[in-house]
């Protein structure tokens, strides 16, 4: 892990994202129940995917599934200063547990909640330099990569429900380099470029 993951993934308390009736397993190495059938990814799992998305101070970042916001907050870890994270979560209820967990541990000014269907991305902050997608979709969701700056590197679990690979998308110009970073489970990225 290079030492600027590792030390966002200390500052970040996980135990203030989870519900309060399990925070005495908060630091599991493993997903965790947030409500909805959704869940917290794992510390490795999110830990991967920041190393591979290469965050560095200054950069726009969107995430797909804001769920309970704390790989938001790590990513707002990585970026800052000068740059900003957009999470967009298509469930109400986990819109407002996001966006209340950020604000009591500080990142309210790194982050931005949106509720509503991800897969269209947020054509009105575009180009990101990363995007991330924190649920399993069917196929890679065109309007992110249509969204993603020159340079720009996209995450996004691609397969069936139940189990995905990550892919990583670079955009050169007009061309995409694609490369399969191995399996991973998430749930469905649900939406009108995702799973219906
Ligand atoms: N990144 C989260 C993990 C969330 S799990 C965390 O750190 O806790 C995936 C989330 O994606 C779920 O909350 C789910 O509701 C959300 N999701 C699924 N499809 C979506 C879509 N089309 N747009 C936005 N969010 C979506």
């Amino acid at each position: 892990m290079s030492p600027a993951v590792e030390n966002a993934m200390k500052r970040v308390p996980r135990e203030e994202f989870v519900p309060a009736q399990i925070k005495d397993e908060a630091y599991a190495d493993t997903p965790l129940p947030i409500g909805e059938g959704q869940t917290i990814s794992a510390p490795h799992m999110v830990a991967i995917m920041a190393e591979k998305l290469q965050l560095e101070p200054g950069l726009t970042v969107l995430e797909i599934g804001a769920g309970s916001g704390y790989h938001a907050a790590i990513s707002a870890e990585l970026i800052a200063p000068g740059g900003h994270v957009y999470t967009i979560e298509r469930i109400a209820s986990l819109a407002s547990f996001a966006e209340g967990n950020l604000k009591r541990t500080g990142y309210a000014s790194l982050v931005t909640v949106i509720f509503g269907d991800g897969t269209k991305g947020l054509p009105n902050k575009a180009p990101f330099d990363r995007i991330f997608v924190a649920a399993g979709a069917p196929d890679v969701p065109l309007p992110l990569t249509d969204q993603l700056a020159e340079g720009g590197i996209l995450l996004v679990p691609v397969g069936g429900r139940y189990y995905q690979d990550l892919i990583r998308v670079v955009r050169k110009g007009k061309k995409l380099e694609k490369e399969n970073l191995g399996g991973c489970v998430f749930v469905p990225l649900i939406g009108e470029h995702g799973h219906h």
